[in-house]
This record gives C-alpha cells, sequence and structure tokens, in this order.
C-alpha cells in the first residue's frame, strides 16, 4: 500500500513520522553545529544571468552575459556532490535560454551524481514539451514564476518579452507545463512575488485550478549589488512592500494547499547560491559579494568566505520532499509519499 495512503489512513503512523523528520533535522543542524565542515545539502545554481524578461524587481540582474562550458560546470557539480550536495536547483535568468546545455546538466546531476533531487527555476516560457520529453526524466521539480494572472500587471512588472515587448500570456502556458509535468511525473511548483502591482490581487480560483504541488510566495527583495537603486539594472525598491501588505496577500491566499510564504527575514541569506563563474554568492542584506571559484579553491574553503545562514535554511522549511520518485512511486523510501509541506520543519 502507497505510503501515503498508509499515512493519511494512520494518524499513529504520521505522527512517528513527523517525529522522526524533526529528530532528523535536529540531528542535522546539531552535527552542523559542532562539525567544522558546512554541508551544502542545496544549492541554488544560477549558471546564467541572462533572461528572455526585465522584470523591474530582479534579484538576479544581467551583470553578465556569462555561463561556464559544460565540463567546468560538470567538475563544480561533482564538487559540490562530494561535499554533501542532494539537491541542486537550476536558475538564471532564465535557464531555458540554453536548452541543450541545461538538459545535460541535469542529466549529469540524475545519472552520473545520482543526486536525490534536481530542480529547475524558469519563467515558464521557453519550456517546451519536445525538451521535457527529452530530458525531464532527470528533472524532479520545474518550478515557473507567475506574479499576476493579469496581462496588465505583469507589462508593468516587467514580466513580457524584451524582443516583442508583449506580456506573457502565461495563463495559456502555465497549464500547458503543468500538464507535461503530471504526465511525465515532474513535480510542478509555483512561484510567486508579492510586490506594490500584485499585493491586492486575488489568485485564489486561478492557484486552485492550477493545484502546483507547492506554491513558494516571497516578499519582493532588495539585495544590494543586484536591484538596489537606480544606478542597477533594476530598482527593486519601487516595489517593495510593507509586512503588513504581504500578511494581506498571504492571508487571502493560505487556504491555498501547498502555500509556503516567505518573507524577507526569512529569505535574506538563506539560499546557497552559485553564480555563474562558479562562485558562491553572499546575497544576504548587506553588500553582496563572491567566494573564490569552488573549482579552484574547493567548495569548503568557498564557503567560509560568504556568508551563509544555514540554520535559516534548515528553519525555513529547505529541507523538503524534493524527490519526484515519492510522488510517482507512492513508496520506496523513508518519507516517501507524504505531501512537501507536511515535511517542512
Ligand atoms: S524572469 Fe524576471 S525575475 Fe526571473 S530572471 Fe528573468 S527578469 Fe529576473
Amino acid at each position: 500500500m502507497p505510503i501515503i495512503k498508509t499515512l493519511a489512513e494512520s494518524p499513529a503512523a504520521a505522527s512517528v513520522a513527523g517525529t522522526a523528520l524533526a529528530a532528523g533535522a535536529a540531528w542535522y543542524l546539531y552535527k552542523r553545529l559542532t562539525d567544522k565542515v558546512t554541508i551544502p545539502k542545496s544549492v541554488n545554481y544560477h549558471y546564467t544571468r541572462k533572461c528572455n524578461a526585465e522584470c523591474g524587481f530582479c534579484f538576479h540582474t544581467e551583470l553578465s552575459s556569462h555561463h561556464e562550458k559544460l565540463p567546468n560546470a560538470f567538475t563544480a557539480l561533482r564538487l559540490l556532490k562530494e561535499a554533501g550536495m542532494e539537491k541542486v536547483n537550476f536558475a538564471g535568468g532564465e535557464p531555458f535560454l540554453y536548452p541543450k546545455h541545461l538538459g545535460k546538466m541535469c542529466k549529469f546531476a540524475k545519472e552520473e551524481l545520482k543526486l536525490e533531487s534536481v530542480s529547475i527555476v524558469s519563467n515558464g516560457t521557453k519550456v517546451t514539451e519536445k525538451w521535457l520529453r527529452e530530458y525531464g526524466v532527470y528533472v524532479d521539480i520545474l518550478a515557473v514564476s507567475c506574479d499576476s494572472f493579469i496581462a496588465a500587471t505583469n507589462e508593468k512588472i516587467g514580466r513580457k518579452d524584451r524582443g516583442n515587448g508583449k506580456a506573457f500570456d502565461n495563463m495559456k502556458q502555465l497549464f500547458q507545463v503543468r500538464d507535461w509535468c503530471a504526465e511525465l511525473g515532474i513535480k510542478f511548483k509555483l512561484n510567486t512575488v508579492v510586490c506594490k502591482l500584485n499585493w491586492e490581487e486575488d489568485m485564489v480560483e486561478s492557484l486552485k485550478a492550477l493545484a502546483p504541488s507547492r506554491w513558494k510566495v516571497f516578499q519582493v527583495l532588495v539585495v544590494a549589488g543586484e536591484n538596489e537603486n537606480d544606478e542597477r539594472l533594476r530598482n527593486a525598491r519601487n516595489f517593495t512592500i510593507t509586512d503588513e501588505e504581504f500578511k494581506h496577500f498571504c492571508d487571502k491566499h493560505k487556504s491555498i494547499p501547498n502555500f509556503v510564504p516567505e518573507d524577507n527575514a526569512h529569505m535574506a541569506a538563506s539560499y546557497l547560491i552559485l553564480d555563474e563563474y562558479l562562485r558562491f554568492l553572499d546575497a544576504g542584506v548587506s553588500k553582496e559579494k563572491t567566494s573564490g571559484s569552488i573549482v579552484e579553491i574547493g567548495v569548503q574553503r568557498a564557503l567560509k568566505q560568504i556568508n551563509w545562514d544555514e540554520t535559516k535554511f534548515v528553519a525555513k522549511g529547505g529541507l523538503y520532499d524534493w524527490s519526484k520518485k515519492s510522488a510517482t512511486e507512492g513508496c520506496g523510501g523513508g518519507v516517501s509519499g507524504i505531501d512537501a509541506k507536511e515535511l517542512e520543519f
């Protein structure tokens, strides 16, 4: 019997699973605080900064057009795996601007490195059925960003094609990508940034219809060195909202299953980011800085050069059910089959 069914029918079993997870998280934190090494369990590899959109609050702007050649990217991924990485998230910019490169990295991460989880964060506009049929087998989660279901709002935010200036028709594309993911056994996630232009929007019906496996909702974030003033490529200060406004949006949508809100306090410095030059990025609220390349100086030395709040990462639910095998197989591992939100510590 699939574990999800067993747990649903047995509160006692669900309670034991919950206790085991809590104990696992406590042990993980204890080990990390007492050992000298840091384990980069989950890494966001922003391998390109190029994007086809121009969101006004973008926090990873097009400061360069560089992306590493595949052999170097593979070396970096292997080093991270050896250092304890279990999940890699390929992000941008827009990762699907280089579909072959992205596909080969997913394949390497899954087939060669046997990572537990391979995920991608995309604006969704360049995802194709052909790509998913070829490389989807190596992908656990596909997260698509969507800040509004209203074309005019998307246009004002900058979620429009840089080439022709047309706002993204995200409704059609979101449902299409969601259906492809369902067919191919990939978890479909949605990411939304709440800002001045959408904090009053009611997305309940659209979200109910889309039914993502996880809906991450972020408060728009100002990152020094990326989007903090008019001298940068983007100025997120034109889009910021108060904590009360963020709460207003969250209260309106909290009934949506798998809703995971994340305010500024939880976001800052809690993500481990590898940039396009294979350097960790210290993207907290203070001035952004980078480590040396992990290929040149190694993962541990690079980690020591930046500020990454590992306790915040665990506390905000950074360790969750991130592999698709649980969704498709229903059993076969300690926590498989449990809804992602239940696994947040
Ligand atoms: S989709 Fe928008 S937020 Fe995402 S990388 Fe492109 S410009 Fe930045």
